[in-house]
C-alpha cells in the first residue's frame, strides 16, 4: 500500500532558520534539508540508480514535462509503468513542468511563443509544434508519475522589468489554478498513487511582487511551495534576500523549494539557513564532467556552519598536470565510492583521455559530496 504524502517539522535550529523535516512519500520518506541530483531528461548524467543512492540521494528530479513530452514520449512512459519503473529508480521522485525550459526556448519566438493558455513549441525531432498547458503539464505529470508534481509556471527573467515580472507572476497565478484544477479532479498518478502539487512563487526582483506571489501561492493551500525565477540560484546574494522577502509569509509546516540552487557545496549552507528544505541543480554533475571536483568540508564559525576548502572556488582541477601522479584521493577522508577506489593521478589520466569512467566516477564524488553538506547540516541542527 502507498504511503500520502505528509511532512513533519522534526526541529528548527536555534542560531538560524534552518530546519530539519521529514516528508514522507509514496515512494519512500526524505529527511530535509535535502539535495535532487537532476535526471531532466530521465536519466542523471552518468550515474545508475545504484550510484545514486550509494551517494546519499533521497530524491531525484527525475524527468522533465517538457523533455518527456518531446522524447521518450508519453507513450513509452506510460507503458513501462511510469519514470520510476522505466528509470528503476524506486525512491521518491519530483517532476518538473516544463516552465523554465520553455522560458529558455521562447528566446528564440521561432522555436517557442508563451500565449496566455500556456506554449506553443516546436518539437525539434518532428518538426511538430506542441502545444503545452497548465492542463497539460499536469495530464504528462500523471503519466510520469512522480510522487511531487509542479505547477506550470511562466519564469521570470533575471534582467526583465516590473512590468515584465507582474504580468509572469499573474499569470503563473492563473496557472497555478488551472493546474490545481486538473490535479483535484484526480489527485492520483496513473499507477494509482497519490501525487502532492507544489506551487511556484514568482515575481523577479521586486520584493512587493515576491510578497504578494507568495500569499497567493499560500492561499492557494498547495501541498508545497517552490520559489522560482531565472534568478534563483544564479545569483545568491539575490537567492537569500528574496527568501528573506518571502519567509515570513510561509507557513511552517510546508516544504520550501528554491528550484536551481546548487552551484557549490556553500550555496546549499546558505538557502538552508534561510529555511529552505529541498534544491536541485545539473551543476554537481556538469562540472564534474568538465573536470571541476568539489574539494573542502563543512566546519563551524562561532554559530555558522561554512564549507571550508584549500583549493580555489572548493573546486579541484583534474586536468592539471600536477595531479598527474598524485596517489591520494580527490579528497582525503571522503567516503565516497570514486575516494575510497581511485587516486587524483588515476582520474587524471581517464579524464585526459576523455574517458566515460572518469564521467561517472566524477559525479559520484559531486553529488556525495553535496550529500554529504545536507547530512552535516542535518546533524548539527539535531546536536544543537
Ligand atoms: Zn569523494
Amino acid at each position: 500500500m502507498f504511503k500520502k504524502f505528509t511532512t513533519r517539522l522534526v526541529k528548527y535550529s536555534k542560531n538560524t532558520c534552518a530546519r530539519v523535516m521529514e516528508i514522507v512519500t509514496p515512494h519512500g520518506n526524505i529527511t530535509t534539508p535535502s539535495f535532487m541530483p537532476v535526471g531532466t531528461r530521465a536519466f542523471v548524467n552518468h550515474m545508475t540508480p545504484d550510484d545514486l543512492i550509494r551517494a546519499g540521494s533521497q530524491i531525484i528530479l527525475g524527468g522533465n514535462t517538457y523533455h518527456m513530452l518531446i522524447n521518450p514520449g508519453m507513450e513509452v512512459i506510460r507503458s513501462a509503468g511510469g519514470m520510476h519503473r522505466l528509470m528503476s529508480w524506486t525512491g521518491p521522485m519530483l517532476s518538473d513542468s516544463g516552465g523554465f525550459q520553455l522560458f529558455s526556448l521562447s528566446k528564440n519566438a521561432k522555436i517557442c511563443k508563451i500565449t496566455e493558455d500556456g506554449a506553443y513549441f516546436k518539437n525539434l525531432v518532428t518538426g511538430e509544434y506542441i502545444h503545452l498547458t497548465p492542463k497539460s503539464a499536469i495530464e504528462a505529470q500523471k503519466i510520469i508519475g512522480a510522487d511531487i508534481i509542479m505547477a506550470f509556471d511562466e519564469c521570470t527573467a533575471e534582467r526583465g522589468g516590473r512590468e515584465e515580472a507582474s504580468f509572469a507572476m499573474e499569470r503563473t497565478h492563473r496557472w497555478l489554478l488551472e493546474s490545481q484544477e486538473i490535479h483535484q479532479r484526480s489527485p492520483d498518478s496513473c499507477y494509482g498513487y497519490s501525487q502532492a502539487l507544489f506551487g511556484i512563487i514568482q515575481g523577479g526582483n521586486f520584493q512587493d511582487l515576491r510578497e504578494k506571489s507568495t500569499q497567493f501561492i499560500v492561499e492557494a493551500n498547495v501541498d508545497g511551495i517552490a520559489i522560482g525565477g531565472e534568478i534563483i540560484g544564479f545569483n545568491m546574494e539575490k537567492t537569500c534576500e528574496v527568501i528573506d522577502w518571502v519567509r515570513p509569509l510561509l507557513p511552517t509546516h510546508k516544504v520550501r523549494y528554491t528550484m536551481g540552487v546548487g552551484l557549490n557545496p556553500q550555496d546549499l549552507i546558505n538557502v538552508v539557513e534561510k529555511g529552505i528544505d529541498l534544491f536541485d541543480c545539473v551543476a554537481p554533475t556538469r562540472n564534474a564532467r568538465h573536470g571541476a571536483l568539489y574539494h573542502g568540508k563543512v566546519g563551524k564559525t562561532v554559530n555558522k556552519l561554512q564549507f571550508f576548502s584549500e583549493e580555489k572556488n572548493g573546486r579541484l582541477l583534474i586536468k592539471k598536470s600536477i595531479y598527474a601522479r598524485d596517489n591520494r584521493p580527490i579528497l582525503q577522508g571522503c567516503l565516497c565510492y570514486t575516494c575510497q577506489h581511485f587516486s587524483r593521478a588515476y582520474l587524471h589520466f581517464l579524464f585526459k583521455q576523455g574517458s566515460s569512467l572518469y564521467n561517472q566516477l566524477g559525479c559520484i564524488h559531486n553529488v556525495y559530496t553535496m550529500h554529504q553538506v545536507c547530512q552535516e547540516i542535518r546533524a548539527s541542527i539535531l546536536d544543537e
